[in-house]
Order: C-alpha cells, then sequence, then structure tokens
C-alpha cells in the first residue's frame, strides 16, 4: 500500500500549554472526527485552542506545514460548560457539550446576518451582530431555567459519563 503524501492531523492545546496529540490520518474527516471526540471533553480536561494542520510528507520545514482550521474554546451561553468551540476562520461556533449543541454561524449568502440555535428546544434565531446572537442563547437558556428546565441538569450529560 502506498504512503500517503498528505497527512492530517488534529491537536490541541491545554490550558497549562500543553500540546494533545491524536495522531496522524490520511483524511481530513476522520482528523476532524477525532478532534470533534476530543472537543466533548473540553469541560473535562480544560483546554484553549484547537487546530487541524495538514503536513506534507518527506518535505523539511514550515513549507510542509498548512493549518486548514483554528478553534478557540468558550464558555457556552447556553449550558455554561467549556465546550463551545468557536471556528476562527469564519465565525461559526458550536457547543459540543453532551444533548446541547449551541450554535452561532455567520450567513454564507447574507453579510450581516447571524444565526444562532439551540436544537433541544427547536430555538433559532436570525440577528446582526454576534454579540446578539450569544445574548439570544443567554436568554432562551433563562427561560428554560426559569420553566424548570436546567440546562446544566446531569440527565444533559449522561452522554458522556465515562465511568458510568
Ligand atoms: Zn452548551
Amino acid at each position: 500500500m502506498a504512503l500517503p503524501n498528505r497527512v492530517y492531523v488534529p491537536s490541541a492545546v491545554e490550558a497549562n500549554g500543553e500540546v494533545i496529540g491524536m495522531g496522524c490520518f490520511s483524511s481530513q474527516a476522520t482528523a476532524m472526527n477525532v478532534l470533534r471526540d476530543h472537543l466533548k471533553r473540553s469541560h473535562q480536561v480544560a483546554l484553549e485552542r484547537a487546530s487541524i494542520a495538514a503536513w506534507e510528507v518527506d518535505v523539511v520545514g514550515i513549507d510542509a506545514v498548512t493549518v486548514l482550521s483554528e478553534y478557540e474554546c468558550r464558555t457556552c451561553p447556553v449550558c455554561h460548560r467549556t465546550t463551545f468551540w468557536i471556528d476562527l476562520e469564519r465565525f461559526k461556533a458550536h457547543c459540543y457539550g453532551a444533548s446541547c449543541g449551541a450554535w452561532v454561524e455567520e450567513s454564507s449568502v447574507e453579510a450581516d446576518v447571524i444565526n444562532c440555535g439551540w436544537p433541544p428546544t427547536q430555538f433559532s434565531e436570525q440577528v446582526d451582530s454576534v454579540e446578539n446572537a450569544m445574548q439570544a442563547l443567554r436568554r432562551i437558556a433563562a427561560r428554560a431555567e426559569a420553566a424548570g428546565v436546567a440546562v446544566t441538569d446531569p440527565v444533559f450529560q449522561v452522554d458522556d459519563n465515562v465511568d458510568g
């Protein structure tokens, strides 16, 4: 079997600066899946940044690497876990926390149109700035909490209870 001449490398940086390697893969899709799996657990291991890079095999120096995407970790406006990851290239954020999935995304067709949503309640809204999107998500979370639905309830975290 021929070796690929390009490999995809997901990695994440812990809050203490330590880099977590996750392996290298022959397809970008696999690298993304491996990374996503890690991002789900960023409330258990404090992560600050993450990225996917493509490396050319047998090429020396910085020409060998291309950073394909970079992500930064924030606190989720809905579930308050540190599982809200922002794609820095084009504003696109998604909460990888179990049962949350809150998201904010720039419209790809219209300027100054930001979409946001929270799948468990089928909530979605169109606003004109990222700040307003974050506020809309905070509002819907507060409303859910006021209605007795605790968004941080352990029942929402069933999926990543690795010990149980
Ligand atoms: Zn969340």
